[in-house]
Order: C-alpha cells, then structure tokens, then sequence
C-alpha cells in the first residue's frame, strides 16, 4: 500500500551529450626547437603533437643571400650561386615525418 515515491525524478536518460567546450590549444612552441640547429634532431611536433626526429631541408637564408650579393658585388657572378648549392651557406628547415609540415627552421643569421 505504500508505492514507492516516484515523483519528479527524471534522470537523464543517458543521451550522448557531446561536450561543446572543446579546449583546442593553440599551436604553442612547447618544443625543444631552440635546441634544434643544422642537424635533424627531436622535437614535438606543434601541428600533430608527436614528439619526432626532424627531417631537415637546407633553404636559402638571409646568409645565403648575402654571400650571392657580396659575390656579385665582388664580381664573381659565376660563383654566385654557389651560396644557394653548399649547405652550410643555408638556414635548415626542419620538418615533422609525421604531418610533414615545418616545425622550425634554423637562421644561420638572424
Ligand atoms: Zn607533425
């Protein structure tokens, strides 16, 4: 004789809510990039957050460009170009194996 109290309980019936407030982080340099110079080394990735051996690229840098103009100021604009072939004359981007994009790129002059 005594039904057992029912009323105004309606708990949530287990619906997938999705949280709305997904906290994406801005691609901060939490890397050890500033340890990264004209060898390939590790670091995380800030795109995909993977902590990976960087791929390294020579790219034609302000020094790089400096070399070629004091070449042909100097008049020797056959060897101009050899800046933009030897490694050494070139700032080194750093790439993730992983998504492929650039982590850091190290200035031999900044
Ligand atoms: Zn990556």
């Amino acid at each position: 004789m005594c039904p057992p109290p029912q009323g105004g309980f309606q708990g949530p019936a287990y619906t997938q809510q999705v949280p709305t407030t997904v906290v994406v982080h801005s691609p901060a340099p939490v890397l050890f990039s500033t340890a990264l110079q004209d060898v390939s080394g590790q670091a995380m990735c800030p795109h995909c957050r993977q902590t990976v051996l960087t791929h390294i690229q020579p790219t034609p840098g302000l020094l790089t460009w400096l070399l070629f103009g004091g070449l042909c100021l100097f008049g020797f604009c056959i060897c101009s170009c050899i800046p933009f072939c030897v490694e050494s004359c070139q700032d080194v981007e750093h790439h993730c194996p992983n998504c492929r994009r650039v982590i850091y790129v190290y200035k031999r002059m900044k």
